[in-house]
């Protein structure tokens, strides 16, 4: 019975020294003490100057989809939890989702990605505030994925004249944050627009952009005044392209906050090219700037039979191998780039979009269809019909996440935390 009791007790004591290794959830930065995040097996250089409030965050708009098709979360003790708090105690302060119009055809069946609209942000904004996470609201302004080539208007703004779709962008916004906030979310950050190089809603001309813009942030002042509004943009490699669209904003009279960047290695130039120009910004136009998208892979492997946007004969720059240390040292290096030019912080895009399931493309076919977890489904023909509709399917990135196939945290995920501090022991 002692015996017994003693290896209860132990038992108990190995799971608590276990927790620690990834513990802190909802507190503040493991920077000190017994609830620092510790790794064995990452090498990760602390990051000077690094602010106790530099946006950490990591968007994981799709995992609603994901648990509907059965994805479970495992801590780095093997214990099932919350991603939310698996995330919160790695580090990140900060999650990001997409907000799509209307992304469901006239049937109710999701056009995938997430299926990600307002009640869904709703909810992953009231389950991150639970461990202490802020939300940084991501308005597409599109039923579906929106991005350089793509900037279509939802389907219920077709045809509508620009004002007619001001007033329309204006209302939804107003509405959408009423919405997300009641919920409990802690919005700390709003984007008019994803990735919008020359585009938003079906509108190309910077007057119409910018009038669209304009009416978002409206919105955001009076819902959520303490939030910051961001613009985003991407291809910072493209020589003089985000000083010409900063002039244009300002031109316009736009007001916003933060001049937010894509970032992602593999296509965008080099680190001092993307420190250069969004020094430039912050100097010319009195702007805060940020990376709001950036991943790296952990792998050159599929594991959903679904092709990857980056696999081993990817012809892209390559700075660092695709393993686990080389998934970390790429984030690492790019919070460095931000903070070492006074940026405001660094997001990871979907870093907890992984394999429905590792049996057939014929099963997980099922569920990205019925639960939106892949990229797109083919419901989303009839919105996107030349790359949605023909191409849809899985996960385009599970190679890229911070989650084995089975939910399981890779190390790298630690990197958030151990920025901090440096691995090894806290403060080294
Ligand atoms: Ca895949």
């Amino acid at each position: 019975m002692r015996r017994k009791t003693f290896s209860a007790l132990a038992a108990v004591l190995a799971a608590a020294l276990l927790l620690s290794s990834c513990a802190g959830a909802a507190s503040a930065p493991a920077e000190e003490g017994a609830n620092a995040v510790r790794s064995d097996s990452l090498s990760v250089e602390k990051v000077e100057g690094l602010d106790a409030d530099f946006l950490l965050g990591m968007d994981v708009s799709s995992v609603l989809a994901e648990e509907r098709s059965g994805v479970r979360y495992t801590d780095f003790d093997g214990t099932e939890k919350d991603l939310f708090e698996i995330l919160a105690g790695c580090g990140i302060n900060t999650i990001r989702v997409r907000v799509w119009t209307d992304p469901f055809d006239a049937a109710g069946n999701g056009y995938g990605g997430g299926s990600c609209d307002v009640a869904s942000a709703a909810e992953i904004g009231r389950r991150a505030a639970a461990y202490g996470l802020k939300l940084l609201v991501d308005f597409h302004f599109s039923d579906f994925w929106a991005d350089p080539g793509k900037q279509f208007a939802p389907k219920a703004w077709a045809g509508m004249t620009i004002g007619e779709k001001t007033e329309a962008l204006y209302l939804f916004t107003r509405e959408s944050l009423k919405t997300i906030r009641a919920a409990g979310a802690q919005i700390s950050m709003v984007q008019l627009g994803n990735e919008t190089n020359g585009g938003l809603a079906g509108e190309t001309s910077w007057e119409n952009i910018t009038a669209l813009m304009a009416a978002g942030a409206r919105a955001v002042r009076e819902i959520c005044p303490e939030a910051l509004v961001a613009v985003h943009f991407t291809n910072p490699e493209r020589s003089g392209s985000y000083a010409f669209y900063a002039e244009k904003l300002a031109e316009y009279g736009l007001d916003y906050d933060v001049f937010a960047s894509s970032y992602y290695p593999y296509w965008h130039g080099t680190l001092d090219n993307l420190a250069a120009v969004l020094s430039d910004i912050a100097g010319r136009f009195g702007k805060k700037v940020m990376v709001v998208e950036t991943s790296y892979a952990y792998t050159a492997d599929d594991t959903d039979f679904s092709g990857n946007t980056i696999s081993a004969g990817s012809a892209v720059a390559r700075p660092w191998p695709y393993t686990v240390q080389g998934q970390a040292d790429a984030v690492r290096a790019v919070i460095d780039t931000v903070a070492s030019i006074g940026g405001l912080g660094v997001v990871y895009w979907e870093g907890a979009w992984i394999a429905v399931g590792t049996s057939s493309w014929e099963e997980n076919r099922v569920k990205w269809e019925r639960d939106g977890s892949g990229w797109a489904s083919s419901f989303a023909a009839e919105y996107d019909p030349e790359d949605a509709g023909r191409w849809y399917g899985g996960c385009a990135v599970d190679n890229q996440a911070f989650f084995t196939p089975d939910g399981a945290p890779l190390e790298s995920l630690k990197v958030f935390s151990l920025v901090r501090t440096g691995s090894g022991a806290p403060g080294a």
